[in-house]
């Protein structure tokens, strides 16, 4: 990608891309039930603008925003899914850049043609496409190809995300406010703000330091003694300094643990279980579930960060969510800092799910555009998740060929 700046680069990508077939539709005779296939994906790279200090977004790329390819999936009898690939290329591997190429060359490519309502299809397809590494290929990019085609189906079958499981609707989600600081001097202020939004749990951003974590954690737990307090570390320990740094937060009233170990550290992680100063959890490395059912045999964890972005989607972190619950783990929603579609799949899983502690959902802290009609309600520190079949939105098709427009993107179409 280098010597081309990134305007360059998505203008590029829209004049490389493919014309829209037509769709030849026949008419039906009365009761007669045919598959609807996939007739086209139109893909919306954007950035969305930010407000506040996340280390994520930092760096040149960081600055230009939160990126994000919106997926329009469009099926031959008219139906529309929506799904979104929220890439962060410094907490994976994954950048706008390249999720829009392998969802333009790889992924969609092997989805025109398809029954819209296959999802392990679908999957299945998409990891001849790009073959698993250690683990699914591409997790963060196909995510919003998962999200879509559960929204499409949803639609298809008018039902919403809960009632495609068979799971009765779930509670308005708590959610927990990050406070992500570079000296202590910031967190009364950080912490103010989201007390002013009615948030009263909150997790932190932990390592390498355990000092500075451990004095982090006291500050946080002074002004907030009944809430739960999250300590997640994104793998930035060594296992020398995470043996440390464990019972310091646990000293200091964190109530958890997450990702203190890049999740190849399998014997840091059975050390600090066994240590057993605080419950530990993983996220980054729990990409699809056969690793989680491998990290449990291991005795690596005591529980698992969802996030269905980081293993493929909802299918992935359905199974993930599963697993904790028949293995009598604790399991936790997170997320990527999630825009407007991501967002709402996510509350729609976890409320399903039933989840029982705050929610780092921290796209409402974050990120300041929408791309929907009516913007999802996030009030007194809760999540409402939206009614109606699919994900329950309705996506602004103005608004997001706007957002992809200021962000130098242009709209690319396969079918
Ligand atoms: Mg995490």
């Amino acid at each position: 990608m280098s010597g081309i700046t990134r305007r360059e680069f998505l203008a590029a990508s829209a004049t490389a891309a493919a014309a829209a077939a037509t769709g030849t539709q026949r008419t039906l005779a009365a009761g007669e039930t045919r598959m609807i296939k996939i007739e086209k994906i139109e893909l919306f790279p954007m950035c969305y603008p930010m407000t506040g200090y996340f280390k994520f977004f930092t760096g040149p790329h960081g600055a230009a925003g939160r990126a994000a390819v919106v997926i329009k999936i469009t099926a031959d009898n008219g139906e529309v899914g929506w799904g979104q690939s929220v890439p962060i290329a410094k907490w994976s591997y994954e950048t706008l850049e390249t999720a829009t190429i392998a969802l333009r060359d790889y992924f969609a490519p092997v989805l025109i043609g398809r029954d819209s309502t296959d999802m392990e299809g679908a999957h299945a397809e998409m990891d001849k496409a790009i073959a698993p590494g250690f683990s699914t290929g591409m997790p963060i990019t196909r995510a919003g190809v998962d999200i879509a085609l559960h929204d499409l189906t949803g639609k298809l079958q008018k039902k919403s995300l809960a009632e495609l499981w068979g799971k009765p609707k779930g509670e308005p989600l708590l959610l927990s406010w990050t406070v992500n600081v570079r000296e202590l001097k910031e967190v009364d202020a950080v912490m103010e703000e989201g007390r002013k939004r009615g948030y009263r749990n909150f997790n932190i951003k932990v390592a390498p330091d355990p000092a500075f974590d451990a004095e982090l954690a006291k500050l946080v737990r002074k002004n907030a003694p009944d809430g739960f307090l999250w300590a997640d570390a994104n793998g930035g320990y060594d296992p020398e300094s995470a043996l440390k740094a464990a019972p310091m937060l646990a000293g200091a009233g964190a109530d958890v643990l997450e990702s203190p170990l890049r999740p190849n550290q399998i014997s840091g992680y059975q050390k600090l279980k066994k240590l057993g100063a605080l419950p530990i959890l993983m996220d980054e490395g729990c990409v699809s579930p056969i690793e989680v059912a491998e990290f449990i045999k291991l005795g690596m964890v005591d529980g698992i960060a969802m996030k269905p972005a980081r293993c493929g989607g909802l299918l992935s972190n359905k199974r993930q969510i599963e697993l904790c619950l028949e293995n009598g783990l604790m399991w936790l929603g997170s997320g990527l800092t999630d825009p407007d579609i991501s967002l709402a799949a996510m509350l729609g899983l976890y409320s399903a799910y039933g989840l029982k502690k705050p929610a780092a959902l921290n796209g409402p802290q974050f990120l300041t555009a929408d791309i929907l009609k009516t913007p999802l309600r996030i009030e007194g520190g809760f999540a409402y998740v939206p009614d109606g079949a699919g994900l329950g939105i309705e996506v602004d098709e103005n608004k997001v060929v706007e957002l992809m427009k200021k962000s130098g993107g242009d709209r690319i179409l396969k079918g």
